[in-house]
């Protein structure tokens, strides 16, 4: 027999079906037994009556188990109507249980909220977590915010586009993951921290709009609202201007927010230079929303620009605050080019900010080989090593490359304020613990001693501690 979603049950009242699920409540009364049965659309109440050729086989089902069921849907007697449930009014007489699954004991309360289970328990068993329902609506919220997303890129010409995962270390952030390569002893790649360059190069092979949910890997200290990994809606044009991304990125916000069912506090978003926010915020994230605007979960999103370029070194030197491969806003070209006034060039960065995080970012890019090179020499680059770090791009950037510019947005951030949650791994379905360990398995762990031999790798004894 067909299986039918228990969401849609109401289109089959007086006749027989069969659903599947997960038992979520046993109630044993002897005579009968109610089980509560949920699947991905919703929760039906169900009964074994006395006689039932199941009723012995009901009794010895527990909770969670994974359970095929057949029954005729029955409307409730009026005085058995639970109005506060979707499927409140009907229920299910099982005459078939199939027990497809067996569960044992599940070692938390998967009905309540399971934020209150311990951190370790929880990602130990994420599997029977994500059945819980917050961790069910979070996670399908993301594929929505994702779909949604690309719907838009979609209907606005761009190319998805997927670029490697074993790449070279970049020169942007922070520290890299580092990959040994078996053919070439001693060598490493860096999992990539943003696909920043390639998305470039992309624009030089003249595929004019991309973009790709990106995951982006950085050895970080872990924090409440950053992990080791991210994934981030990773988009380049071509033939563009601040505006013009600021514009896209805004209209796509706006499309997928709302489609989402939330309330924007302000629109066109706000747009605060650096300058300004630091004097009316103290920093260049901020929350714009009332505290009632926060119980209701509107999003107040704003534009950070003008951001500094370059910003001194603790040895006195220059280094970028952003992106290196960014370009000066326009009035400011002449003084990178003559190097001149660097602490007040001004950069095309802008950040998206939201509800207190910065949940975006991005700049038109420096696409001519010179304004590159000058950004270099001021961090102090001798043309020698400008040339090891990034020769690469020089050279494409010889080839016709069209102007452009991009941002990436945040996944995660983006979720936590659709979702109204504080914790990044709130909204990613195997996150790291706080202490780096993943989720249900169990790295990172030692290699074999024949794997260490194929690398060409030696461990050396820990660091101790010093006295
Ligand atoms: N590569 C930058 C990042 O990952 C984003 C961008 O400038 O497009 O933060």
């Amino acid at each position: 027999m067909e299986r039918i979603y228990i969401g849609e049950l109401h289109d089959h009242v007086g006749k027989s079906v069969s659903i599947c699920g997960w038992i979520s409540v046993v109630r044993d009364q002897g005579k009968m037994v109610f089980f509560d049965i949920r699947d991905m659309t919703g929760t039906v109440q169900t009964v074994v009556l006395p006689k039932s050729p199941v009723l012995e086989l009901a009794k010895q089902t527990g909770r969670e188990s994974a359970v095929r069921v057949m029954g005729s849907i029955n409307q409730r007697p009026e005085k058995n109507v639970d109005k506060d449930k979707p499927n409140g009014d009907i229920e299910m007489v099982i005459e078939s249980l199939e027990v497809l699954g067996a569960a044992e004991p599940v070692p938390f309360e998967l009905m309540e909220d399971t934020a209150m289970v311990g951190e370790e328990t929880r990602l130990q068993y994420r599997y029977l977590d994500l059945r819980s329902e917050r961790m069910q609506r979070n996670i399908r919220m993301r594929s929505e915010f994702v779909r949604r997303a690309r719907e838009f890129l979609f209907a606005q010409k761009f190319t998805e586009i997927e670029t490697p995962l074993l790449t070279e270390s970049t020169p942007e952030g922070s520290r890299d993951f580092v990959v040994p390569a078996r053919l070439h002893p001693g060598k490493f790649y860096a999992l990539p921290q943003s696909p920043q360059q390639y998305k470039q190069l992309l624009m030089v092979g003249g595929m004019e709009r991309y973009f790709q949910l990106a995951r982006a890997v950085r050895d970080e200290d872990l924090r409440a609202d950053r992990g080791f990994e991210h994934t981030q809606v990773d988009i380049e044009m071509s033939f563009v201007e601040q505006e013009d991304v600021m514009n896209m990125v805004e209209a796509m916000l706006i499309t997928v927010a709302e489609a989402m069912g939330k309330t924007i506090k302000q629109k066109p978003f706000p747009r605060f230079t650096y300058a300004e926010a630091m004097e009316q915020f103290g920093a260049d994230k901020f929350d714009l929303r009332t505290d009632e605007e926060k119980a209701e979960g509107v999003l107040a999103y704003a534009w950070v620009y003008k951001f500094p370029f370059f910003e001194k070194t603790d040895e006195g030197g220059w280094t970028f605050t952003h992106n290196p491969f960014s370009m000066p806003v326009p009035e400011h070209i002449d003084w990178l080019m003559e190097g001149k006034n660097i602490g007040d060039i001004l950069t095309t960065q802008y950040d998206i900010v939201c509800n207190g995080y910065e949940s975006g970012g991005g700049s038109i890019r420096a696409h001519k080989p010179e304004i590159l090179k000058a950004v270099y020499k001021v961090m102090g680059y001798s043309a020698e090593e400008t040339e090891e770090r990034i020769g690469h791009m020089l050279e494409a950037f010889k080839y016709g490359t069209p102007p452009h510019g991009g941002i990436a947005l945040g996944v995660e951030r983006n979720l936590m304020n659709l979702t109204g949650e504080s914790y990044l791994r709130e909204v990613q379905a195997f996150p790291m613990t706080r202490g780096g360990q993943t989720a249900v398995m169990k790295a990172p762990k030692p290699l074999t001693e024949k794997q260490l031999i194929e690398l060409g790798i030696s461990i050396r004894p820990p660091k101790k501690p010093q006295q």
